[in-house]
């Protein structure tokens, strides 16, 4: 009797233990599945928030590197020719000049027309004559001193500048 209460043991225990387990890896599965799912679900969460900020930052960000694009490329052609404006013919004089920081220098420099050599001032109340050492050349001018020319030329450089006519220079200039 005893033996057989065993035997009947030995039988219902596995069943039991595979029921058992049976149930646990339901329930595992149920809950992997579930996890699984929100693992899942929460990829969708991470990969359309990430491209709905991106596309926020693009709508924002991109506009605005275009606009500073075609504001830079706008400014920059016409910077690039004017710096290379640095020398026209002015009252007859050949006169140079340079730019510091987009800005042009106060200083312009006479030169002969005809030698480019350094021209001199010489001034005698309100006459005034430049001279050129080297091929003798003189151009006089009544009642204008050297700094009232200076000032007549860089006003004609800057009224050039602003017109856009220093191009017609910069390519009469240009050796190319
Ligand atoms: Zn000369």
């Amino acid at each position: 009797m005893k033996k057989l209460r065993s035997l009947w043991l030995l039988l219902i225990v596995p069943v039991v233990v595979g029921v058992v387990i049976d149930r646990f890896t339901k329930i595992d599965l149920i809950g992997a599945v579930w996890v699984g799912l929100r693992w899942v679900g929460h990829l969708f969460v991470v990969s359309f928030t990430l491209p709905v900020w991106g596309i926020i930052l693009l709508m924002l960000v991109l506009p605005a590197i275009l606009a500073l694009l075609e504001f830079v490329l706008a400014r920059r052609q016409p910077d690039e020719s004017y710096e290379d404006y640095t020398s026209d013919t002015f009252f007859g004089i050949s006169w140079h000049w340079r730019y510091c920081r987009g800005r042009l220098v106060d200083d312009v420099t006479a030169r002969c027309p005809r030698c480019s050599g350094l021209l001199d001032s010489h001034e005698w109340g309100y006459s005034l004559t430049l001279t050129c050492d080297h091929c003798g050349f003189e151009k006089s001018f009544n009642n204008m001193d050297s700094l009232t020319l200076r000032e007549r030329v860089r006003k004609e450089i800057d009224r050039k500048l602003v017109t856009g006519e220093y191009k017609s220079v910069v390519r009469r200039d240009d050796p190319a």
